[in-house]
């Protein structure tokens, strides 16, 4: 598959066009920025692993039934994926308090929710991403109701299908943003990446922080911190 032109350059990943109008290649950079672009770093390696864990996990959630944009991979850092028109909303499952939601409820980080809550913040990084509802949403256009509807039901299902994955490899889900596309046909899908810069993962047993927050809170040991998450999946669904 030939890499053309660059469509796309983002804070994380770069996306190139292909021979074929239906494929894209995503490359994976070692850039992180936290804040809305705000804080601005480099974690050594985060590419590779980010491109590696996003590919294995959409596998996983693939074989299990939910339509991803994931084709294959070509290189520690480059992926062929399906290209979609992405709908303009980060969606966020959380299963314990943290982040933001700690913030705003006032509420401590690591309160463990009853069932999981789902919220939509529109994807405008001018506008600093605002959080919207469903109805919200709709009034924008930037989904139809069968859409939120799919978009909220797949969001379920991954919860249940990563928080089990991630159980047996001694780590917790706390929380992760998904992006969703539609194929020309308008299908929708799961796009863009799943990886420790769009989830909370802490170690079960001793709620060590094995993610992105490690960068953003200047806690140290980010590179260990992503390796360490990239070890245990490959172990348990072997290397
Ligand atoms: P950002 O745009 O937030 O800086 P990235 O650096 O991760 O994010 O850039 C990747 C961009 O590619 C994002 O805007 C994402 O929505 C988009 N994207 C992800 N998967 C696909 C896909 N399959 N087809 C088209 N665009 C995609
Ligand atoms: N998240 C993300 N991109 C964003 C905002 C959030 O990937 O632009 C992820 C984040 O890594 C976390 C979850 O979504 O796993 C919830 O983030 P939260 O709303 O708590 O925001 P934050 O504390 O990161 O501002």
């Amino acid at each position: 598959m030939e890499k053309k032109e660059q469509l796309y350059e983002g804070k994380a990943k770069k996306v190139f066009k292909t021979d074929d109008p239906e494929l894209l290649i995503v490359e994976y950079k070692d850039d992180a920025t936290a804040f809305n672009g705000l804080k601005k770093g480099t974690i050594h390696g985060k590419g590779i692993i980010n491109n590696q864990m996003s590919n294995r996990l959409m596998a996983l959630l693939e074989s299990e039934g939910i339509p991803t944009h994931f084709v294959k991979e070509l290189s520690q850092r480059e992926t062929l994926v399906k290209k979609v028109s992405i709908v303009p909303l980060e969606v966020i499952v959380r299963n314990i308090a943290a982040g933001s939601f700690a913030k705003h409820y006032g509420v401590e980080e690591g309160v463990v929710f009853d069932q999981p809550t789902i919220e939509f913040s529109y994807k405008n990084d001018a506008l600093g991403d605002p959080l919207l509802n469903g109805y919200h949403a709709l009034a924008l256009k930037v989904a139809t109701p069968e859409e939120i509807e799919t978009i909220k039901r797949y969001s379920f299902r991954i919860n249940d299908i990563l928080k089990a994955c991630w159980l047996s490899c001694g780590v917790t889900l706390v929380d992760f943003k998904l992006e969703f596309g539609r194929l020309s046909d308008g299908t929708i899908v799961l796009a863009d990446e799943i990886s420790p810069d769009t989830s909370r993962l802490w170690d079960s047993q001793t709620h060590e922080k094995l993610d992105k927050d490690r960068f953003r809170r200047d806690l140290g040991g980010v590179e260990e911190a992503y390796a360490e998450i990239m070890k245990r999946l490959e172990e348990n669904m072997g290397g």
